[in-house]
């Protein structure tokens, strides 16, 4: 009835039964702080009759590719549920920032990810979605993402990845947790969610996380409309379709609750992006620079407010096709706040068009792309929940993302943390028992 662990899983769990030792797939052993405060695998006895929740995350899927592209598995399940017209990201409309706010219900200026990659003047060092050992530091990471609530609730969790997943955030792991590894094909995370969903009753998670990169991949590698893209929707509609099959042979497929989500979307380059060459314009010594051609930061080593306003005034003189901001004249609605992480300036270029740091770096502009502002509409994901908690045939209009922690603790029954920035009032339209939260 159950579907069987796939056979790498298998090995790996005999593995760490024979060895006691990490394993990708089985519980990990966790740091006696995180055994104190965690779950250590055991759902609390009041946590054991509340519904569970599967959180899917489908990196850059665009707020309309469900109404252009074929896929009838999340058709399937919106047909069941609800959904959102849009998915409003944080700035900068990049992974991490987007999941960490996702996960935690708060800005990035709360939530410590202000990038996928910054330079952290308090402790000088980087972080960077490309270096393993700042991933998992913990320094990083504020807030309290949703695994951690449901955790120190009594409340199993486990993760077939997720940013924030593989650092012990306030000391606490989820309980099943998986080092990020793009080579993990998908049907493989979709057995593994569903092998732990057939876990004894005691030992069953209640909160899942799920992660597909494909779609991200193909839209940048090859243009948002690009056949590849179109391909690897349909094979990520695939996994969903493999995870509705097996929820639909599990005695209590019904009490699972579906969330898809997506952290941005996606845009393509104009055929001449008409890149904007910074250091043709500004004396940019002493700057750090992070850039990804849909933005550009610059990090100044040393505080300098005038050197600031010069620079943005030089660059919103000469540019035609974007603006540039300091920290305090940058959008109210991208709640800089004051953050150091934050650049000193920032460059936002109009949707499709470019910016870059100097010549040499053109070649990093790829066919798709985003980090652009978040209030362009090609920047806007997708929501659609479904499951025994949500009200079905409910359309939402434009939802911001840091609303979607709330949602969950709601669905879960959970307590929520004095620090959330999203609004718990905000999509309690979609739940059959409307639950208010209030902070602690
Ligand atoms: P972006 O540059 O914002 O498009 O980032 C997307 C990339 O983030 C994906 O291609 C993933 O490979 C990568 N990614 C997502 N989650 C993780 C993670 N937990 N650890 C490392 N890389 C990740
Ligand atoms: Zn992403
Ligand atoms: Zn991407």
């Amino acid at each position: 009835m159950f579907k069987p662990i796939s056979p790498r899983c298998l090995t790996a769990i005999v593995a760490a039964v024979l060895l006691m030792s990490l394993t990708t797939c089985g519980p990990r052993p966790q740091a006696v702080g995180d055994a104190l405060r965690g779950t250590g695998g055991t759902n609390a006895v009041h946590q054991r009759a509340k519904p569970y929740l599967i959180m899917i995350s489908i990196d850059g899927f665009r707020w309309d590719y469900m109404d252009l592209y074929p896929t009838p598995n999340m058709h399937r399940i919106a047909a069941h549920g609800s959904k959102a017209e849009r998915v409003i990201p944080v700035f900068p409309t990049l992974t991490f920032p987007n999941h960490y706010s996702i996960a935690t219900g708060l800005y990035p200026a709360h939530h410590g990810l202000v990038g996928n990659e910054f330079p952290d003047p308090v402790r000088d060092k980087w972080y960077s979605l490309s270096d393993r050992q700042s991933i998992e530091d913990r320094w990083f990471y504020s807030g309290e993402p949703v695994w951690v609530t449901a955790e120190t609730q009594g409340m199993v969790a486990a993760a077939f990845f997720f940013v924030g997943t593989e650092v012990p955030i306030q000391g606490v792991y989820p309980t099943y947790w998986n080092s990020y590894d793009k080579s993990i094909p998908g049907q493989e995370r979709v057995d593994q969610i569903l092998a732990w969903l057939a876990l004894p009753e005691e030992r069953r998670p209640h909160m899942y996380t799920l992660y597909f990169e494909d779609v991200d991949d193909y839209s940048h590698w090859r243009g948002p409309d690009s056949q590849e893209n179109i391909a690897a929707i349909a094979r990520v509609d695939g996994y969903l379709g493999r995870l509705l099959r097996g929820l639909e042979k599990l005695q209590y497929g019904d009490q699972v609750n579906i969330i898809l989500v997506s952290d941005h979307g996606q845009a393509s380059y104009l055929e001449d992006p008409m890149t904007f060459m910074l250091d043709a314009h500004v004396n940019l010594k002493d700057t750090l620079i992070v850039e990804g051609g849909s933005y550009l930061f610059v990090h100044f080593y040393q505080d300098d407010p005038k050197r600031a306003q010069d620079m943005v005034e030089v660059v919103n003189r000469r540019w035609r096709h974007g603006r540039a901001y300091t920290a305090a004249t940058a959008p109210g609605q991208w709640h800089i706040d004051s953050n150091p992480r934050f650049p000193d300036v920032i460059l936002m270029p109009e949707p499709g068009f470019a910016v870059l740091s100097n010549e040499g770096k053109s070649r990093k502009i790829s066919a798709g792309d985003h980090g652009w502002a978040p209030e362009a509409p090609a920047m806007h994901g997708f929501f659609v929940a479904s499951g025994p908690n949500i009200k079905p045939g409910v359309s939402l209009g434009p939802v911001n993302n840091i609303d979607i922690y709330p949602l969950i603790l709601s669905v879960l029954g959970l307590d929520a943390p004095r620090m959330m920035d999203g609004d718990p009032n905000k999509l309690t339209k979609l739940l059959h028992e409307p639950n208010h939260l209030q902070p602690e």
